[in-house]
């Protein structure tokens, strides 16, 4: 396969077209399962031609996924595996951890990557009871909206990598420092792009976008959830209907794994519009890198609040 079409195809982040064939690089036959696309998406901007499998797309809810025997061979085949941690992969990573039976990327080796342990967490809450919906003890775990934080992670991911595979680890700083470079500008033009929605609100659901709107010094005004994890009810969704009138928020923000239904209920009676965002890298070109994910979704805020 010719090297420019092999790297294409090793972009595509479905577990079903795991990118096959070897490059002659310095990271040879570098296997890779990233829990979610967005550390796949990081892990190949550090190693172009990393072999990775995402256990996840941006159409399933990263909190449950089904621990299927395809995900638990790729386990078995990986060299490094690369999750967000933080209880976020509670409900299926252990599984494909203990199945795969693959002492390299056991919890505490070098191979088992958690982003969680290289930076901080917002609204940590050790007391948080799991009975009171699917909350986060650890913290908000969907940190890699946040680009500060997606550079700590990345720093710390480059240094991994490095451990891994000594050979390669000159050829990984190196990738590092461009692509830090080409993050820091990207985060300059976002912070001047964003400015009209400095202050604005949006009703979320589930706190996915919460360093995002951190970010941009947005607010969340309400959230379709009625508790951390659990879904809309339609006496919750009639409740943030009426808080809807004070607040004045641009839009009712939803991301693509999330079902409409509760977005929608909510857009026909408050007339305010239903933004649904991939919360994550896509096979879209429009999102299939981490900078283009930002991208569009800060572009589609500014142009709803823009009405
Ligand atoms: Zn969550």
């Amino acid at each position: 396969m010719p090297m420019i079409s092999k790297l294409m195809s090793c972009r595509i982040l479905a577990v079903a077209l795991t990118c096959l064939g070897s490059a002659q690089t310095a990271v040879a036959e570098l296997r890779v399962f990233a829990c979610e696309p967005e550390w796949g998406a990081l892990v190949l901007e550090l190693v172009p031609d990393a072999l990775v499998t995402s256990a996840t797309h941006a159409g399933q809810d990263p909190h449950h996924i089904e621990a299927r025997p395809s995900l638990i061979a790729a386990m078995r085949r990986a060299d490094l595996a690369v999750c967000t941690g933080a209880s976020l992969e509670a409900g299926w990573l252990p599984t494909l951890q203990s199945r795969a039976s693959n002492p390299a990327v056991h919890d505490g080796r070098p191979g088992m990557f958690f982003a969680s342990e290289h930076t901080t967490l917002i609204d940590a809450d050790p007391s948080a009871d799991r009975s009171k919906g699917d909350v986060h003890p650890e913290g908000n775990p969907h940190f890699h909206l946040d680009p500060g934080r997606l550079l700590e992670v990345a720093r710390a991911l480059g240094a991994r990598i490095g451990e891994i595979r000594p050979a390669a680890a000159a050829a990984v700083q190196e990738r590092l420092k461009g692509f830090e470079a080409q993050w820091n500008a990207r985060v300059d033009r976002w912070r001047e792009d964003a400015a009209p929605l400095r202050g604005r609100r949006v009703v979320v659901q589930h706190t996915a976008f919460a360093y995002l709107l951190g970010f941009l010094s947005m607010e969340a005004s309400a959230d379709l959830e009625p508790l951390p994890g659990l879904p809309p009810t339609v006496a919750h969704l009639q409740s943030v209907l009426e808080s809807i009138g004070e607040q004045a928020p641009v839009a009712i923000l939803q991301t693509t794994y999330q079902r409409p239904q509760p977005g929608e209920w909510l857009a026909q009676r408050s007339g305010l519009p239903l933004l649904r965002v991939p919360s994550t890298v896509t096979e879209a070109p429009e999102t299939d890198t981490l900078a283009e994910l930002y991208d569009s979704i800060i572009a589609q805020l500014l142009r709803v609040a823009q009405r």
